[in-house]
């Protein structure tokens, strides 16, 4: 698309294409999928591989919305960006393979940040071997805004879906929760412990999320032959277990001891006294995934995850129900709601 804006970044300029060529190049060819026509012309062709399902997911990241620039370098929202599609692809268990961005750039952000915005994606795509299929590039009156679509491939008899959830099983994650909200909590309130190295995990979680691409393929290798329920935990581990137990027609018992929370995150929180648990909970973007497979499954899904040395937490139990989510501590349940943000709450 071609920007009409009177802007001073005006990307119907010809630094436009200056500005994609220098973003775009550093970027390797993987071609795990041949690319009949990559990244340049006006859109990408790629072959499928025959007989896997293809698998799309996008994400947008908005400036003071998603990310405050106080608290992310330029590359930690490259990161982010894909990480963020990266974590929806390894909920469905499926193997990412290349991706397209777009991006609209308001006038105080300079090139060379834009560079290390795309830098921080190249780490990512690097780890992953992912094409950079493509792209738009466009102006912004005042916020950067970033757009990332992720493109992967699943075996189409691997189905993880939120409403796979039945009564009798195991709920799990497949690492710690709250770390993310408490590096957030940190880098916005108590600046003064940035460079504690007791801390250095939780501002990590929270700038440069890693995503759970190898436990979701695991899951899904057990998925061909298992009903397994997974989400990734984006918006809070209660958000997502709701929605879980709302699309499975289920209700979901959280164990409050077995949360896996990190010391780190009880030493913080301790310090600054918060409570550990509301982030554990409400937190969001840990990145992490939850989900939910039969005792039988469970166990295989251990396995296989101490096999590969992936951290795995069994937390609670899906029982018959209507689709709420409890916590249950020192033999009493409390019913949970959502509390994670809502974009459009201000419109309700
Ligand atoms: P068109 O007008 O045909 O959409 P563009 O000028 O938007 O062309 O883009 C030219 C080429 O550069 C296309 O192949 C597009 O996919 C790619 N491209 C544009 N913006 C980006 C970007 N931000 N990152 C990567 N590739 C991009
Ligand atoms: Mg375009």
């Amino acid at each position: 698309m071609t920007d009409k804006n009177d802007h001073p970044n005006q990307t119907d300029s010809p630094d436009e294409f200056e500005l994609i060529e220098t973003l775009a190049k550093p970027f390797l060819r993987y071609e795990k999928r041949q690319l009949l026509v990559p990244n340049g012309d006006d859109a990408a062709v790629y072959l499928p591989a025959a007989g896997l399902g293809q698998v799309v997911c996008v994400d947008t990241l908005v400036e003071d919305i998603h990310f405050k620039r106080v608290t992310m370098e330029p590359q930690h929202i490259g990161i982010k960006s894909l990480a963020v599609n990266l974590s929806d692809m390894a909920a469905m268990g499926a193997t990412p393979l290349s991706f397209l961005v777009s991006v609209a750039i308001p006038p105080q952000w300079s090139q060379k940040e834009l560079e290390h915005i795309y830098g921080g994606m190249k780490t990512l795509a690097d780890q992953y071997e992912l094409d950079l299929l493509g792209g738009d590039t466009v102006s912004s009156p005042k916020h950067l805004m970033l757009s990332v679509t992720l493109l992967g491939e699943v075996d189409s008899r691997v189905k993880l879906l939120r409403s796979n959830a039945k009564p009798g099983d195991i709920v799990f994650v497949t690492g710690k929760v709250g770390d993310s909200a408490g590096g957030l909590h940190l880098l916005l309130r108590s600046p003064a412990y940035k460079s504690d190295l007791r801390f250095t995990e939780l501002i990590d979680a929270h700038q440069q999320p890693k995503p759970h691409i190898t436990q979701g393929n695991i899951l899904a290798q057990l998925g061909k032959h298992h009903r397994i329920a997974l989400n990734d935990i984006s918006d809070g581990l209660v958000s997502e277990a709701i929605e879980i137990a709302q699309s499975s027609g289920v209700n979901i018992i959280l164990e409050r001891e077995k949360l896996p929370i990190s010391l780190a995150l009880r030493r913080y929180a301790q310090l600054v006294q918060q409570d550990f648990l509301h982030w554990a909970m409400y937190g969001g973007e840990d990145f992490v995934l939850i989900g939910t497979a039969t005792p039988d499954a469970y166990q295989e899904i251990e396995h296989r995850f101490q096999v590969e040395k992936r951290e795995l937490y069994p937390i609670g139990v899906v029982m018959a129900g209507k689709g709420e989510v409890y916590l249950k501590h020192d033999e009493t349940c409390t019913r949970l709601q959502k509390k994670g943000y809502n974009h459009f709450r201000s419109f309700g």
